[in-house]
């Protein structure tokens, strides 16, 4: 593998994203958790990864014809991968997406020249479900193909590919966790299982937020949600192609309070503007670092995905009546 900062095109400015030591983070948890820069691909996602291995996937299939359509169905950060991804190849994108993500994620997929097509929020049983609605739009819309990261295991493989064989380099092999939330699943599943290749004995931890269903299910083999979060991204309710087979050993359930407390503080004291989900897999991350710490591991060093930049949620979790009207406190200094 290269590390090379010298790319010959802007594809290959996806992954090889850098690994930080978080200094607050590690002090609570009592031993090193570190956060694999995800923030830093093109699209400022994880999501960029699954992008391009869908896209690529597609096209070795010969489902993907030039100057054909991407549709996808997503919260917004695969969507903006996909765009990015189709702009550098030559096709055209649809973006199918529930009215209640971000205002910057709408912006974006627009200023990036995607279509873009709002739905009204609908649990995964109604037809009008974004996922739903984008697989008939790829099947109306003439040599178009749908992006289905759910249940594509071309997501997955970018992680077990790119991701983990980072993570595993970057941290000299020497890792005793990993913990992160689930959308598709693509980043668990396929962290978890690049790690588990190197060493079995790496722990692989779900850090579910409230309202997902997967705590339940990896705890107690039940797929059960209880409360909600206004994460977004992250939160599955069932077990997609892209989880099936994903090595989770243990799980943790993080309330958005605790991980909003992971977002302020990484902003104040490490320069870090994150997402929510970011602040759940660092709480998530202190959960497991102690509990390896429990489990007599000497010293245990623990990776998390920080998965995407604050930026994209000024409107929101960076917002003092947004917060509020969701019931969370609203940083201090929002307010001066
Ligand atoms: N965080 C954010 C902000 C995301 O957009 C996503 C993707 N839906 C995730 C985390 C979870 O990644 P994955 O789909 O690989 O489970």
């Amino acid at each position: 593998m290269t590390f090379s900062s010298v790319k010959s095109d802007s594809l290959e400015l996806i992954g090889n994203t850098p690994i930080v030591l978080l200094q607050g983070p590690s002090e609570a948890a009592g031993c090193e958790i570190w956060g694999k820069c995800e923030f830093a691909n093109p699209g400022a996602s994880v999501k960029d990864r699954a992008a391009l291995y869908i896209v690529r996937d597609a096209e070795a299939r010969g489902a993907l014809q030039p100057g054909g359509t991407i549709v996808e169905g997503t919260a917004g950060n695969t969507g903006i991968g996909i765009a990015l991804v189709a702009n550098a190849l030559g096709y055209r994108t649809i973006i199918v997406m529930p009215e209640t993500q971000s205002r910057e994620k709408m912006d974006t997929l627009r200023a990036l020249g995607a279509e873009l097509v709002l739905v009204p929020a609908a649990p995964f049983s109604n037809p009008g479900h974004f996922v739903h609605t984008s697989r008939r739009l790829a099947e109306e819309t003439e040599g178009a193909v749908w992006a289905n990261q759910f249940d594509n295991t071309a997501n997955r493989k970018a992680h077990i590919d790119g991701t983990a064989e980072e993570i595993w380099a970057q941290m000299d092999g020497r890792i005793d966790g990993f913990t992160c939330a689930a959308g598709t699943g693509g980043t668990i599943a396929g962290v978890g299982m690049g790690l588990k290749s190197h060493d079995e004995n790496v722990l692989i931890a779900l850090t579910d937020p409230h309202g997902a269903a997967l705590y339940n299910y990896y705890a107690h083999g039940e797929l059960k949600a209880e409360g909600s979060s206004v994460a977004e991204g992250i939160g599955q309710g069932r077990i997609t192609a892209n989880l099936e087979g994903a090595p989770i050993d243990t799980q943790f359930r993080i309330s958005d309070e605790e991980g909003m407390h992971w977002v302020e503080r990484l902003l104040q004291d490490e320069g870090l503007c994150l997402g929510l989900s970011s602040g759940i897999n660092v709480a998530g991350a202190i959960e497991l670092g102690r509990q390896l710490i429990a489990d007599g591991r000497e010293d245990p060093r623990v990776a998390t995905i920080l998965c995407d930049t604050g930026f994209r949620y000024l409107s929101s979790l960076y917002n003092a009546d947004w917060l509020e009207s969701k019931g969370l406190k609203p940083f201090p200094w929002l307010r001066d």
